[in-house]
């Protein structure tokens, strides 16, 4: 590259980067200004946001690193749920897991589920399914719905019997119920 290119390189460069700094400001939701960190395991972690060709979401030392082409919210979201979703099916695998050994209810199928209306359910062919934004929950509260709905493997309905069920492996799972009431806008 002789000096002039790399000369226009530059003005390129700073150019394009000065676009996509303006681009940011006028893309820049309230939405975004109040979403500063991204929800995981009940933790409120920043997110750091890269400009790349390549898309992708990492998480390490406590930051999220969005690789993106765009800094818009919508992609930002979208990137997140995308993380989210793959996370979701080997966090949510190994609760069920362990809820299993420690009712001693077996579960034949997992199913991680991206859904609104319900944190978790039974099919009828035994499998169980798990709301998949439940891991932007502490995982005491992921482990709630998981061992709620093992214990409707044994008593399907919400009978006292259930609940005494129910209590022998969560005691405090008012507790539990409340956290959901409460803080459902912020993981769905
Ligand atoms: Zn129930």
């Amino acid at each position: 590259m002789s000096q002039s290119d790399e000369d226009i390189q530059k003005l390129v460069e700073s150019k394009s980067k000065w676009i996509y700094q303006k681009k940011y400001k006028l893309t820049q939701t309230k939405k975004l200004q109040d979403k500063t960190n991204l929800l995981y395991k009940g933790i409120k972690y920043p997110f750091k946001i890269i400009r790349s060709d390549e898309e992708s979401v990492s998480f390490s030392k406590g930051v999220f690193l969005i690789k993106t082409k765009s800094f818009s919210q919508k992609k930002i979201n979208e990137l997140y749920q995308k993380w989210i979703k793959t996370k979701a099916q080997s966090i949510i695998e190994k609760r069920v897991k362990l809820g299993s050994k420690i009712t001693k209810i077996p579960v034949k199928k997992i199913r991680v589920k991206d859904v609104r209306e319900r944190w978790g359910s039974l099919s009828d062919d035994g499998s169980i399914n798990v709301n998949l934004n439940l891991i932007k929950a502490p995982t005491e509260i992921l482990d709630y719905v998981i061992i709620h709905e093992l214990c409707h493997k044994k008593i399907p309905n919400h009978s006292q019997r259930y609940w005494n069920l129910l209590y022998k492996f969560v005691p405090d799972y008012e507790t539990k119920i409340k956290w959901l009431e409460e803080n459902e806008k912020s993981i769905l």
